[in-house]
């Protein structure tokens, strides 16, 4: 618990060098480690239940839809088809919940590392957990580097939805864990990466960016506003088999009807559009990828 002092939890990591998230607390409800990693999970103040892994915040009842809602629906409604559906890591249960919201998916495989923390999100986030309960759904508990070594040409979408590139995410961040989504992705695969911070991680975003080109006709990074990860924001890189992919023009533009029974909280139509506008000093550096 050394993250946690005079009844505050401040997210100090080298990844951030020089600034913190704190939040208040007002209970630990678990605190163990797994195989893989310390897992904590605490009552907050004012953002619920908060799962943190290894010291970093994945997510707080109060905000994760905006994040789970982006990293779903921005590859989902790029696709015209999106039947079978690829979630690496996700062990909180969020993204699945969105994914499997989507009419046309008939399929999701998810595999997390980490056992758990499903456990634990079943517990104390069931919001999000709720998702493990689809009938759409085959869980697969184990690394996804590997994992994707066993499927060639089977899936439309893979979303990865990893903790960041130290401790058991660090080979998701890799060219050779591409090139192997790659082969895993179905003619006309779409694939969509938790994609850190462009405010602190552009080197990382460009060098990811660099790779993806060669191995992907388009190639492009969208981010939203989440109060709780590191500088309020977090990326989403995306690649399409498909030439034709345009992901600021998506081919699916949800009706307002199917937001309303989606349950949409942060995305729409035009944030999927804007999600790809960069400021300036991001458009700059990865123009340049
Ligand atoms: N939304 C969060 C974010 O953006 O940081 C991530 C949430 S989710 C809890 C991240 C999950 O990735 C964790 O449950 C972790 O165990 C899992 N994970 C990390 N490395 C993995 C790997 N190599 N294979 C499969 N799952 C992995």
């Amino acid at each position: 618990m050394d993250h946690i002092k005079d009844g505050w939890f401040t997210e100090i990591c080298t990844l951030w060098p020089g600034q913190a998230m704190s939040l208040q607390v007002e209970e630990v409800l678990y605190n163990k480690k797994s195989k893989f990693q310390d897992v904590m999970v605490f009552k907050s103040k004012t953002y619920g239940n908060v799962l943190v892994l290894d010291g970093v915040i994945q997510c707080t009842e109060r905000d994760e839809f905006a994040y789970q809602e982006m990293i779903a629906n921005l590859p989902l409604c790029s696709h015209p088809c999106p039947k079978k559906v690829l979630i690496i890591g996700g062990g909180d249960g969020g993204v699945l919940r969105e994914v499997v919201k989507n009419t046309l998916v008939e399929s999701v495989v998810l595999c997390e590392i980490d056992e758990d923390v499903i456990n634990v999100a079943k517990k104390f986030l069931p919001g999000m957990a709720k998702g493990f309960f689809s009938p759409k759904l085959t869980l697969h508990v184990g690394d996804g580097f590997e994992f994707m070594k066993q499927n060639q040409d089977a899936f439309d979408v893979i979303i990865t939805d990893s903790s960041d590139p130290v401790g058991p995410a660090e080979s998701l961040f890799k060219e050779s864990y591409y090139q192997l989504m790659k082969a895993a992705l179905r003619n006309g695969g779409i694939l969509c990466s938790q994609g850190e911070c462009q405010w602190l991680h552009l080197e990382l975003i460009k060098e990811m960016r660099t790779f993806c080109k060669t191995l992907f006709p388009v190639v492009e990074y969208a981010y939203s506003t989440i109060p709780t990860y590191p500088s309020g924001q977090i990326g989403f890189m995306l690649c399409s088999k498909n030439p034709e992919t345009n992901f600021k023009d998506p081919v699916k533009s949800l009706a307002k009807e199917e937001m309303e029974t989606m349950n949409l909280k942060y995305y729409n139509p035009e944030i999927h559009k804007a999600s790809f506008v960069l400021p300036e000093f991001a458009r700059k550096v990865l123009s340049e990828a």
